[in-house]
């Protein structure tokens, strides 16, 4: 598709979420400049990642390190804040912490203390995001709630991160608003040992207006801004 149409078609996207956005805002009573749009561009070409950036996105996520970073590195121009949300080996802690601003998705001790030594490596601050998990499984990813708080303290007394806040995926075929709810939870329960770590990371395209009813600081959306991904071969 030529450059013009798909970027005809990403801001025309764009303006639709943005309005979802903003009507959630408004029935939660919220401002929407309370809520950051973080375009997920995983499958999809650099040459999105520009046209959404020319089209003011300011912060994209990406969830593989072997799609991730040459993408980031073919856009260095760009004033983008990069989010990593991936399940992350400790061994592409190294190569993640080397582009990503914001690690969303953390999940055990060893990946804070592997973060922690490579980001010290790279002479780099990286934001972390204790990943919770909203089911009973843990089948998305992250730790019970319970745990966030414990984790928390480790990602804050680590050198060279900072905690941001909190994380999650809503269960799949259940309402999201109870999991979400559980999240909120977990969120005041670390702010209450450090009061500065605001971010709570919910919301996709499927579910971004339950997300901010909840408290989201910070939605992921992908398909609603990009369209349909293809099924990636790992
Ligand atoms: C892919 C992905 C998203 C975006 O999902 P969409 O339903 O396409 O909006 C959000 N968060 C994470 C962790 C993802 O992997």
């Amino acid at each position: 598709m030529p450059d013009e149409e798909r970027r005809a078609e990403l801001a025309a996207n764009l303006a639709d979420v943005r309005k979802r956005i903003a009507s959630a805002c408004a029935a939660a009573g919220r401002d929407p400049a309370g809520v950051t749009l973080v375009a997920v561009t995983k499958t999809f070409p650099a040459s999105d990642v520009r046209l959404l950036a020319g089209l003011g996105i300011t912060d994209v996520a990406e969830n593989r390190d072997q799609e991730g970073a040459p993408k980031a590195a073919q856009l260095t121009d760009l004033p983008l804040t990069w989010h990593f949300v991936g399940q992350l080996q400790s061994n592409k802690a190294r190569s993640v912490a080397g582009y990503a601003d914001v690690v969303q998705s953390v999940d055990r001790p060893r990946l804070v203390t592997a973060l922690s030594a490579a980001a010290v490596r790279a002479g780099r601050l990286l934001c972390c995001l204790v990943q919770v998990s909203l089911e009973e499984s843990g089948g998305r990813g992250g730790v019970a709630p319970a745990e966030a708080p414990a984790l928390a303290d480790a990602i804050a007394g680590a050198e060279a991160l900072v905690l941001g806040g909190v994380m999650a995926v809503a269960p799949l075929g259940a309402d999201p608003v109870p999991a979400f709810e559980r999240l909120a939870a977990a969120a005041a329960a670390v702010r209450g040992s450090h009061p500065a770590a605001g971010v709570v990371s919910a919301g996709m395209s499927g579910d971004l207006e339950a997300a901010i009813a909840c408290g989201a600081t910070h939605v992921r959306v992908g398909t609603a801004l990009l369209g349909g991904r293809r099924a990636i071969v790992r």
